[in-house]
């Protein structure tokens, strides 16, 4: 067993979405940078797999379709759980940057007609979800890392940052192959180690995926902790739905696209139950979908049948996009959406940001500093959510 040591300005703990996209950005400004990941970073993190949505506005005509709209629509989701300055700063002012970067690492947002493909779920005034093909976005995310010069430490994992005076001056992994151990200095680091969904098993032990990257067990939390930063929003539990027996969120873009929840005596509850209907908040769907399961109302149905032919054109070439296997799960299962509703169930609980616009982890400020000295956070690990 080997001990190495490097220094560096910024150490990026985590190449998921949150921290290939931060080292991009510091190696531009000309910092040298130095990530490491568990996993190796073109196919780590929740969206090794691909991605199909981003979450934006895009100053169109429509009133729904501002900043300030879009800070209203956070504000009245996030019910008060989200920090409007963070979002501001990382929804908004990092927006028409995080939108280029897309396309100039081989990414774009835009359909190949250069239009956007948008769609509307989960309490949106409007259709605030880019829907792309982002198979290969983290491969592509990998390649611009390296192309930059950033060191690349690929199966390393960080178990813990040290400090002096109080400030946070680096971090000690090691790579779990071979046992050798990193310690890295550094002028800043970022924590951005995703989640901690995966502290749990996958209770349900369903077959095909499981719910979020294995690697994300809440370690940057653990790690920011114990050098003295706060974490906040912790104590949140969320539930989202999925295909019956596939164990990773499939439902966002049935609904997106227009799909209706039906219960077995074929009402369509959420119609009847809010105002928004099927494209109600996560939370509401999920509570409303649980009452008709206890009520003996269930099973609960995805019924697509009525969509146009393009738009279900559309679904059946996308859904795979984000995952693989669930156009895999339709077809063993014989299940076509033109033809019968997809039996859906309600997920395990995992501790996650409360809502779909707000994070929970180490507290940050509107410059992702955490309340200790030469520490930063980003993405699911910090408390404000998601970067895509
Ligand atoms: C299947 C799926 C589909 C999704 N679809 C969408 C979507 O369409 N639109 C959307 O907005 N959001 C979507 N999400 C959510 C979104 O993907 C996440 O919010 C986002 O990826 C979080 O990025 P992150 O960088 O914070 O975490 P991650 O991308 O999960 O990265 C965390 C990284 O940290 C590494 N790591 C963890 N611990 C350590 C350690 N101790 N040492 C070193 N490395 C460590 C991991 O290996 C991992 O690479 C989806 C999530 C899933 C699971």
């Amino acid at each position: 067993m080997e001990i190495y040591e490097l220094t560096t300005d910024v150490l990026i703990v985590g190449g998921g979405l949150a921290g290939t996209n931060a080292a991009i950005a510091a190696a531009e400004k000309g910092a040298k940078v130095v990530v490491v990941d568990k996993g190796k970073i073109e196919r780590s993190g929740d969206i090794g797999g691909g991605v199909d949505h981003f979450l934006a506005y895009l100053n169109t005509d429509p009133e729904w379709d501002t900043k300030e709209a879009f800070l209203r629509y956070v504000e009245k989701v996030g019910k008060g759980t989200g920090y409007s300055e963070i979002i501001e700063s990382v929804y908004c002012a990092e927006l028409g940057d995080a939108i280029d970067r897309m396309a100039r690492i081989g990414n774009p947002l835009a359909q190949p007609d250069g239009t956007f493909y948008r769609t509307r779920s989960m309490g949106q005034p409007g259709t605030y979800w880019i829907n792309f093909n982002g198979k290969r976005l983290k491969p592509c995310l990998g390649k611009a890392v390296r192309k930059l010069g950033c060191k690349v430490l690929d199966k390393v994992m960080m178990l813990s940052l040290f400090t002096r005076d109080g400030a946070v001056v680096g971090g000690i992994g090691f790579h779990i192959r071979s046992g050798h151990f990193f310690v890295i200095h550094a002028k800043a680091t970022i924590v951005s180690t995703g989640n901690t969904n995966r502290l749990y098993e996958n209770p349900r032990i369903n077959p095909f995926n499981t719910w979020l990257c294995p690697f994300d067990t809440g370690d940057g939390q653990v790690m920011a902790f114990r050098a003295g930063a706060a974490l906040s929003n912790m104590e949140y539990m969320r539930m989202t739905l999925l295909p019956k027996g596939f164990a990773a969120p499939g439902f966002n873009a049935l609904t997106g696209m227009g799909g209706r929840f039906v219960n077995t005596l074929g009402e369509y509850y959420m119609e009847k139950k809010h105002p928004m209907g099927n494209r109600a908040p996560r939370y509401d769907v999920v509570f409303y979908t649980l009452e008709e399961i206890r009520s003996g109302r269930g099973p609960i149905y995805m019924d697509c049948r009525h969509l146009a032919d393009q738009d279900l054109v559309h679904l059946k070439a996308t859904l795979g996009y984000d995952k693989d296997t669930l156009p895999d799960y339709l077809e063993q299962r014989g299940e076509d959406l033109r033809q019968r509703p997809v039996e859906i169930t309600v997920s395990e609980g995992m501790q996650a940001g409360p809502t779909e616009v707000t994070g929970s982890g180490i507290k940050i400020d509107r410059d992702s500093a955490a309340t200790i000295p030469g520490l930063y956070a980003c993405g699911d690990a910090a408390d404000h959510n998601r970067c895509v």
